[in-house]
């Protein structure tokens, strides 16, 4: 079994907060970056709708308002206050990495989503997930300091009594090795890959939380799991199709099976999921249908080209029919614990991006500000890091033991049904309280 080098920092994923972890990493540190799949696979890519920002100093009341009540207050204010702060900083990087957010007459041009006052968000077509990723993929494939493995799966973190001293790593061709570092992050997104129906890659299975519940590392707000009210209902097998929020936010309408309107549109995501739930049982039907005919936007094609493409595949034409629409899985505000810097109650364990639970989200995410939170609290990690980075770990403590993984198979199963277990088991202990 081929060793591998000597890493200052592991970071398990590569969507957006994996990114921008290893690009705030100083050029000295030598940085591991894994993922589960290819590089383009991951729900950073997918994010449609926008980036979040503070427009002008005006807008600070609201957006913290905004963010809170979408949370149903039980945002952690100090998170929030933070995020909001540091929005203006994260998006000139954005553009110095070369994102191009749209923009009219040299302007920047923002949109609105449900339950924010005032539009506020950043967007590139209906693609900014993608054009955000493929900009910070790029910036940090030119760095020396990292190396990046695909297809090399996290499957266990080594620690002892002092923290975590490293990783447990499945190879491309299937061995299983250990790699000890200094400082693990865990960047591996959200839990939609436990769920029958989900926005998310399905490789994504909340494998950060199955470990953090292995080796007793505190967790947060497990059960609030985001259901977004509008994926694109179709018979085919597969990830559900996102329809934006943002369709909605330029004018697009729900109906009921009358063709009739039956709720606003732009209340936040869990109140927006409830009524459309309710109407579909009142009707007795498996969707409701959203008219896009009402969008205000002069050309549609261009301003949302991929929703209105998948439409068309479905054999849909969005300018003579209505698109029926359901709710599905879609995000994870709960998670790993994590302080303002993204430690988690580990030592030398972080967690950032879906992974993690910084409070920012409360009980419910505001439109838009996931990939912010991601950015903002991993540029935190990485600031974290290195101010406490320390020497390598002793490898001959040997806390690696093939024999633990002879059954993989079973040991990532065992681990999507911990998560499973964990999530109901949080809700039924809220339901209780
Ligand atoms: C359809 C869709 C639309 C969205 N739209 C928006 C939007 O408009 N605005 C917004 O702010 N947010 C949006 N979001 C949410 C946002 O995209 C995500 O919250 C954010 O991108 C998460 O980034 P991340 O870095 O935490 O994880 P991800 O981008 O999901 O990346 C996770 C990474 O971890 C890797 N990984 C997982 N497990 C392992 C393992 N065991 N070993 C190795 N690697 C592993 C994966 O392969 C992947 O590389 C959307 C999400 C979806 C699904």
């Amino acid at each position: 079994m081929e060793k591998l080098a000597k890493y200052d920092v592991l970071v398990v994923g590569t969507g957006v907060s994996g990114l921008f972890l290893a690009l705030h990493m100083p050029r000295t540190s030598h940085v591991l970056m894994i993922t589960k799949a290819e590089l383009d696979e991951s729900d950073s890519f997918l994010a449609q709708g926008g980036i979040c920002v503070l427009k002008n100093d005006a807008d600070y009341a609201a957006y913290f308002e905004d963010t809170l009540r979408a949370g149903h207050y039980e945002n952690r204010r100090d998170s929030v206050r933070i995020m909001i702060r540091s929005s203006q900083h994260i998006i000139r990087e954005l553009a110095e990495c070369g994102v191009d957010f749209t923009r009219k007459n040299g302007e920047l041009q923002f949109t609105r989503e449900g339950a924010h006052s005032a539009p506020r968000i950043l967007y590139h077509e209906d693609c900014t997930g993608k054009e955000i990723t493929r900009c910070l993929l790029e910036c940090v494939q030119k760095l020396p300091n990292v190396t990046i493995l695909t297809h090399t799966t996290l499957v266990d973190l080594l620690c002892d009594g002092n923290g975590c001293k490293g990783a447990v790593l499945q190879m491309k061709d299937g061995t299983v090795e250990p790699v000890y570092v200094p400082d693990v992050v865990l960047a591996c997104g959200g839990v939609g890959g436990v769920y029958e129906h989900s926005t998310n890659y399905p490789h994504l299975t909340g494998d950060g939380v199955a470990l953090a519940i292995r080796h007793g590392v505190k967790l947060e707000n497990v059960d609030y799991v985001q259901i977004h009210p509008t994926t694109l209902y179709s018979k085919k097998p597969g990830r559900s199709f996102l329809i934006s929020e943002s369709v909605r936010g330029e004018g697009a309408v729900l109906l009921d099976k009358n063709g009739e309107r039956f709720t606003n549109e732009l209340l936040p995501r869990d109140l927006l999921t409830q009524a459309i739930l309710k109407q579909m049982e009142k009707d007795g039907t498996q969707h409701v249908w959203l008219n896009m005919q009402t969008v205000r936007c002069p050309d549609i094609e261009k301003r949302f080209p991929n929703i209105c493409e998948r439409c068309q595949e479905e054999g849909i034409d969005i300018h003579r029919d209505w698109v029926p629409v359901v709710p599905a899985q879609h995000y994870f505000m709960g998670g790993i614990h994590v302080n303002l810097s993204s430690k988690t109650t580990m030592e030398h364990l972080y967690a950032v991006g879906e992974t993690a639970c910084n409070g920012v989200h409360g009980a419910n995410r505001l439109a838009s500000n996931s990939l912010l939170e991601s950015l903002v609290f991993a540029e935190r990690a990485a600031h974290d890091i290195r101010l406490h980075s320390q020497t390598q770990p002793d490898e001959t403590e040997n806390l690696f033991h093939l024999s633990d993984y002879e059954n993989l198979s079973q040991y990532y199963a065992d681990n999507i049904a911990a998560v499973q277990t964990e999530i109901r088991r949080q809700k039924q202990r809220r339901k209780q309280a």
